[in-house]
């Protein structure tokens, strides 16, 4: 029997029209660096979407399934082209401006796009790859920088604002199949070509209501979101979407990412919530130290990307802004999981515990742990497998390039087409994730495993201690063991036999996995999204160009 009820495809027009509409006073503010903030209403944006959406399909003949590639930062017209082109039916490429040369070239080709909508200020960038884009018919420019970088381009320029002037205000958006492109995003691949994860309307707008729960993130149309999580990566954790369905205003930091202009924005423009991978953050902690500013508006912060590390989470709740904590992958769209604990320990001792964990699986993904042998692993808290999920969400599959058969490797999706993560972890009894490791960075010491993040997190916990990254370095007697390399504090100094002592204290860590393999590094290096890149660590070491101190 089938259902009596509507079918309406999901839509991201009708994310668009319903915020311009019944949200039409809530605002997109992006930061300028001097002087006034630029402001503009949802309702605003709503007509602005429509005149490029027109530009797109009537000055610059984008049809069909097109892809229209966006090199900017987080700010208003990101969103305008967020919304409009997947609306127009177009498929909306973020590409990650932080890739190296090679691999953006690559991921443009591979994608085939014909437009770049590019922000100013990345010309520079950008200019030097145009060479090798031949499928890029078209850029646009938005915002200041200097146009002449272009002069020998072999695609048509134009200006943003040029380009939209004068364009109706509305637009008849296609009535499209729920289950088509709306937009793609390459992961930042460690090992071997860069693979693209293809999200439909669907199954964004399913994921941007889960965004919208009390559980999730619940923000309503009284908070103000600073969105510092950047729209290249994974949607902006899906934020531009779900604030567009509930009239959460957005701060955008536009390229002002440092410490700094972050604290000032907060001071300034007083967001409630804020969303960013803990790098972000401790470096706005750095900040605040040296120069304290009224961040007391900031209550909730939503950590992902890495774990985030315990001493963090205390610091931050220390200065009244809440972590919650969450896990997700492109693969993901991202929200995986979120640390909301369960209503029995708010408020008792053991809350801080279940906010650490990863958290748990929202309704619409579900989860199962596979063991080295592929075997169902228990949700004892304490068997650590492989984990793999499910859902309307979640990748099913890579994208092949044009017209081909995507891909689907064995590694990276099971056979009865569940996600293999490739993150190693436990998950309790009452269902929250608590993430040990990369499958690639887990420490194969005897036959045991050593977890790589525990080892940072209890570092981390030392007050001379910046940063810490442990890698696994290989070792003739037990296969592998742990390689701690640490940054200090500014003027901080500490022994390696000081901080072997303080992971000891307390049976922090066992005395077996403690590291004998120490160096002092001035940065972690990351990756393109911020995350401590073991892989350069691991090279490095290889190639003898770390100072190592053996204990
Ligand atoms: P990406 O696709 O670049 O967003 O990277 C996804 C990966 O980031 C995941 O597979 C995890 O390894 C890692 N990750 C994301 N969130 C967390 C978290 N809260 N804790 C630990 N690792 C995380």
């Amino acid at each position: 029997m089938l259902s009596t009820m509507q079918d309406v495809p999901l839509l991201i027009s009708r994310i668009l029209t319903h915020g311009a509409r019944i949200h039409g006073s809530s605002r997109v503010t992006t930061w300028t660096g001097e002087g006034a903030p630029q402001r503009r209403t949802f309702a605003e944006i709503g007509g602005r979407t429509a005149q490029l959406a027109h530009a797109l399909r009537e000055d610059l003949g984008v049809e069909g399934d097109d892809r229209v590639a966006t090199l900017m930062w987080n700010n208003a017209e990101h969103v305008e082209a967020y919304f409009a082109i997947p609306s127009m039916g177009a498929v909306l490429h973020t590409l990650n401006l932080r890739l190296p040369a090679e691999q953006l070239v690559w991921i443009v080709n591979h994608a085939a796009d014909r437009v770049v909508i590019a922000n100013g200020s990345l010309l520079p960038l950008l200019a030097p790859l145009l060479p090798h884009l031949p499928t890029v018919e078209h850029v646009v420019v938005s915002g200041p920088g200097d146009r002449t970088l272009l002069a020998d381009a072999h695609a048509r320029v134009h200006e943003y604002e040029d380009l939209i002037a004068g364009k109706p205000t509305d637009y008849d958006w296609p009535e499209l199949d729920e289950r088509t492109a709306a937009s793609m995003c390459y992961t930042s691949g460690t090992t071997g070509d860069p693979k693209g994860v293809v999200y439909s309307h669907r199954s964004i707008y399913l994921h941007s209501m889960q965004v919208n729960m009390a559980q999730s993130m619940g923000l309503t149309d009284q908070d103000t979101s600073l969105i510092v999580v950047p729209q290249f990566h994974v949607n902006a954790w899906g934020l531009p979407h779900a604030t567009f369905m509930t009239g959460v205003n957005m701060l955008m930091p536009d390229r002002f990412l440092q410490p700094g202009p972050l604290a000032e924005m907060i001071e300034s423009e007083k967001p409630t919530h804020a969303a960013a991978v803990p790098t972000i953050w401790q470096g706005l902690l750095a900040e605040l130290t040296v120069k304290p500013r009224d961040v007391t508006s900031l209550t909730q912060v939503t950590i992902g990307g890495s774990a985030c590390p315990p001493a963090l989470m205390s610091a931050f709740d220390d200065l009244g802004m809440r972590v919650c904590h969450a896990w997700g992958m492109t693969e993901t769209s991202p929200l995986g999981t979120i640390a909301r604990p369960p209503a029995q320990v708010v408020g008792l001792p053991e809350e801080f515990a279940y906010r650490l964990t990863q958290g748990r699986f929202p309704a619409g993904v579900e989860a199962r742990l596979s063991g080295p042998g592929g075997e169902r692993l228990p949700w004892d808290g304490e068997s650590a497998g492989e984990l793999e999920v499910r859902g309307p969400w979640i990748a099913g599959a890579y994208y092949n390039g044009p017209g081909g058969e995507v891909l689907r490797p064995a590694d990276k999706f099971s056979e009865d087409g569940w996600l293999k993560t490739g993150d190693v972890g436990t998950i309790s009894p009452d269902g929250f994730l608590t993430l040990t490791d990369r499958a690639k960075d887990v420490i194969k010491s005897g036959g045991e495993w050593i977890s790589s993040v525990e080892l940072e997190n209890a570092l981390m916990a030392h007050p001379a201690v910046a940063e810490a990254a442990v890698v696994a370095v290989p070792d003739d007697r037990w296969g592998e063991r742990p390689l701690a390399t640490v940054v200090l504090k500014e003027g901080a100094d500490a022994d390696f036999e000081t901080l072997r002592a303080f992971l000891a204290e307390e049976g922090k860590i066992a005395k077996w996995q403690l590291p004998e393999r120490w160096t002092i590094v001035e940065a972690v290096p990351k990756t393109s999204v911020g995350k401590f890149d073991k892989k350069v660590l691991r090279r490095r070491y290889a190639e003898g160009a770390l100072d190592i101190t053996q204990l």
